[in-house]
């Protein structure tokens, strides 16, 4: 089957959602995911999405993304993110989200290498409330049609530029080869992780745009910047790795070893936190280690982490009242797909937004709660981009 589209967009997490919000009415859209709406890992969110709370926060909120990315983020990109992030609250809000709020003010929580609480959160289900309701306002467009089942497996080259993808969908047990031509194609096709037998992510996301890329000379960047939260529920099952969100340690809870014992400061950076828990289940000869909840307050457990709790409960542990088990699992992929401050590839008419992107703000690490915020913000440059708007520096 051939369709013609304005634009073709891979993926409706946060990123390809926010891009066709973007867009303008008279764009035909066309969407498509790999599995249902709703199984991406934008809906898997837990601790929050960051914010610049105010003018002084600038060069703290700048220094702390800096130093996680080890000095390596792109300066223009995460300076774009910060200075973009207060737009977009405001949009979300527009859009129906709601955040944790005490009277008419934000509550602002806090999780490890950030210097101050800067980020807003939604209980500990942060991902869900902000992406289902970016997906109800796109469901009232007229100009959007969203494809479930429906796999990209490459894209088309016509003189060097992208003019469209290769896709295959699933009807009653049926599949269809579709040729899908586009003046604009924008690749939100999230992360890596179900390549890993460990990972928090949803195993159908396996990088394949980045693949495509590659088959396609598209320049790719940091590709080996891969980033392991540090806590994971253990479990001998086999499938995606529940998180325990590292606001659970900005809010108090601490790693023990097999003795009990504190081995690290857990407000580390990720990656030196899942070093440091390496190493101790090296030396204790364990699969885990052990988090401790118990100096955070029950009324706080059950209010900010109601999720985290029914799940470790559901799994055996009643947080409030005994310490579970943890691991480090594959969770973010820094690297990706180069693009510029707009989200262009080095392919013309091809875009990159969210996790399969690299627009350089993560640099070598990434700090927590920036990649919600980074999609946004660099999801609704692509669209202005391709609707031709001016974007600032
Ligand atoms: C458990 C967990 C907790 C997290 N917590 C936070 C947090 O608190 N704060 C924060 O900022 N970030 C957090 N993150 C990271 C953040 O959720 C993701 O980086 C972000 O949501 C990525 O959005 P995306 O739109 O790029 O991709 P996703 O939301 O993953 O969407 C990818 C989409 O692409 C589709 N797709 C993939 N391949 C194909 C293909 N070949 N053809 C068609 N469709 C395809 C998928 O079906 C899906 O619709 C968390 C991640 C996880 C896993």
């Amino acid at each position: 089957m051939e369709i013609k589209t304005d634009v073709v967009i891979v993926g409706t997490g946060v990123g390809g959602l926010f891009t066709a919000l973007n867009l303008p009415r008279e764009n035909k859209i066309l969407m498509i995911t790999k599995s249902d709406v709703k199984s991406s890992d934008s809906f898997l969110a837990q601790g929050g999405i960051c914010v610049l709370r105010d003018e002084e926060d600038y060069d703290s909120y700048f220094e702390d993304t800096m130093k996680a990315g080890h000095y390596e983020n792109r300066e223009e990109s995460v300076d774009i993110m910060i200075k973009g992030s207060t737009d977009i609250i405001k949009d979300l809000v527009g859009y129906g989200v709601e955040f944790e709020k005490n009277g008419e003010e934000f509550v602002y929580t806090r999780e490890g290498a950030h210097s101050k609480p800067r980020i807003l959160y939604h209980e500990d289900i942060t991902g869900k409330e902000i992406t289902s309701k970016l997906l109800a306002q796109v469901r009232r467009l007229h100009n959007v049609t969203i494809m479930e089942y429906t796999t990209m497996i490459d894209i088309i080259e016509k003189g060097s530029q992208c003019a469209g993808i290769m896709a295959v969908t699933k009807k009653d047990d049926k599949e269809e080869e579709l040729t899908i031509w586009a003046a604009n194609t924008v690749l939100a096709s999230g992360g890596i992780g179900g390549r890993y037998k460990h990972s928090t992510n949803f195993p159908h996301l396996t990088g394949d745009a980045i693949e495509i890329s590659k088959k396609h000379g598209v320049r790719l960047d940091n590709l080996d910047y891969v980033q392991i939260h540090p806590t994971t529920l253990y479990s001998k099952k086999p499938g995606r790795r529940f998180l325990i969100s590292e606001s659970v340690r900005g809010e108090g809870a601490v790693l023990y070893n097999k003795d009990m014992k504190r081995f690290v400061n857990e407000l580390l950076p990720r990656d030196v936190v899942t070093q440091a828990i390496h190493e101790q289940m090296e030396k204790d000869g364990t699969d885990y280690v052990w988090l401790s909840m118990e100096h955070i307050d029950k009324e706080t457990i059950m209010c900010h982490f109601p999720n985290i709790y029914q799940h470790c409960l559901e799994e055996g542990y009643d947080v409030t009242k005994e310490c579970i088990p943890v691991v480090p699992a594959q969770h973010y992929f820094m690297g990706g797909i180069w693009v510029d401050s707009d989200s262009k590839t080095s392919m013309k008419h091809l875009y990159a937004v969210g996790e399969t992107s690299c627009n350089g703000v993560h640099g070598a690490n990434r700090l927590a709660s920036n990649s919600l915020l980074e999609s946004l913000v660099f999801a609704k440059r692509a669209a202005a981009a391709i609707s031709g708007t001016p974007q600032c520096k």
